[in-house]
């Protein structure tokens, strides 16, 4: 992408705000005007088709003013006894701003497990791909009444970075109370420059990034930086914008200073050379020449097309797919563990849930999973 982008380029958009931006910490209360501007713009975009995706900080923030805390740092249960109030609060404010553009808001609470183990992931996936089907928008915060620090990311510009690759969205715009990347700190130096555009994150961008962050986000340019890592990896361009405007998404599409991380791949091939690269296949699934036809013209594997199972495999792990003669045909992800893909092989998917005795997914390996041999 050599012109700077406009977000109207993009089809599936994460929006991650801070802490800061929504909540006044003087007056104790949530930024209403503010969220209302931000949530225009989002409905804008969603009424031109896009998928946006919102990941929300300020639950303990938030808690923290509705229960009048004082000041200074919170143990870890009080954090979390915080978190829980201002959860309800924060998912309320975002329903009815939404809900007043005729948008429906679906709250998604994660931990860092949830999107690191590929078990935990495929569930948060489809649980948010349905979101995203009945046109809601999902609400995305960490799971922060029962993270505790060795499960918790503690920072929602990572989370965010790991919500955007796991949906392949192809833009993650953080709003933040900077505007972006400095070449040097800015609060000690006067003559800092904003970098506009990042074309990769070499050692000299990450020494740019100073290490301290405002005092309600725990997200530093350094952990901004480490998104940018995951999010352009995979596929997906980065933009950092200051969320101190009205309107703030609106204004990074007129030209407001901002700083853009650009990727050379697209989630969709990013992802499927993780699955056919990096990831040791733990079985192998034989399926007949119809299934062979229908993965080739795109689409997903079901259980009807299987012929035979091999290895010993957790759903989740990743699987070769051969054909008739043996050959490869593809890798992918499976959704079943071994045992139950061997007993549901060959059936009818109406079968599977009988058999079963629960309603699994329809697919034994989604197409977004599935990376052919020669793709
Ligand atoms: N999950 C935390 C919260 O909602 C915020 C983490 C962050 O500021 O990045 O309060």
């Amino acid at each position: 992408m050599s012109k700077t982008p406009s977000l109207k380029d993009f089809r599936r958009i994460v929006v991650k705000v801070g802490s800061s931006l929504l909540v006044d910490s003087t007056a104790g209360a949530l930024k209403r005007d503010w969220l209302d501007s931000l949530v225009t713009d989002i409905a804008a975009l969603h009424g031109d088709g896009r998928d946006v995706l919102v990941v929300s900080s300020g639950s303990i923030a938030l808690g923290r003013a509705v229960l009048k805390l004082p000041r200074g740092p919170l143990k870890l249960e009080e954090a979390q006894g915080a978190a829980a109030v201002g959860q309800i609060a924060l998912a309320r404010a975002w329903s009815e701003a939404l809900g007043a553009h005729n948008i429906t808001a679906g709250q998604v609470l994660v931990t860092l497990g949830d999107t690191e183990e590929r078990r935990r992931y495929l569930n948060a996936r489809s649980t948010i791909a349905k979101l995203l089907e009945w046109r809601s928008v999902p609400v995305i915060n960490e799971n922060d009444t029962v993270a505790t620090t060795e499960i918790r990311y503690g920072d929602n510009d990572r989370l965010a970075a790991r919500v955007a690759t796991m949906t392949s969205a192809d833009l993650l715009v953080l709003l933040s109370d900077i505007d972006g990347l400095y070449d040097k700190p800015p609060a000690q130096n006067t003559d800092a420059k904003l970098v506009p555009v990042v074309p990769r994150i070499s050692a000299e961008i990450e020494a740019m990034a100073g290490a301290s962050g405002s005092e309600l986000s725990r997200g530093g340019m350094v952990t901004k930086i480490e998104a940018g890592k995951i999010a352009t990896t995979a596929g997906t361009h980065m933009v950092i914008a200051s969320g101190h405007v009205v309107h703030p998404l609106k204004r990074i599409t007129e030209g407001a200073p901002c700083t853009w991380f650009l990727t050379p791949a697209n989630p969709v091939t990013a992802r499927k050379k993780w699955i056919a690269g990096s990831l040791e296949p733990r079985g192998a699934l034989h399926i007949d020449a119809g299934a062979v036809r229908a993965l080739r013209s795109g689409k997903s594997l079901l259980p009807a097309g299987v012929v035979k199972i091999d290895g010993t495999f957790e759903r989740g792990d990743a699987v070769i797919v051969r054909g008739p003669d043996g050959g490869e045909i593809g890798r992918g992800l499976i959704a079943y563990d071994a045992a139950d893909a061997d007993t549901i092989k060959g059936l009818s998917s109406s079968d599977v849930r009988e058999i079963l005795g629960y309603e699994g997914r329809t697919e034994m390996v989604h197409r977004d999973d599935l990376a052919l041999a020669g793709e």
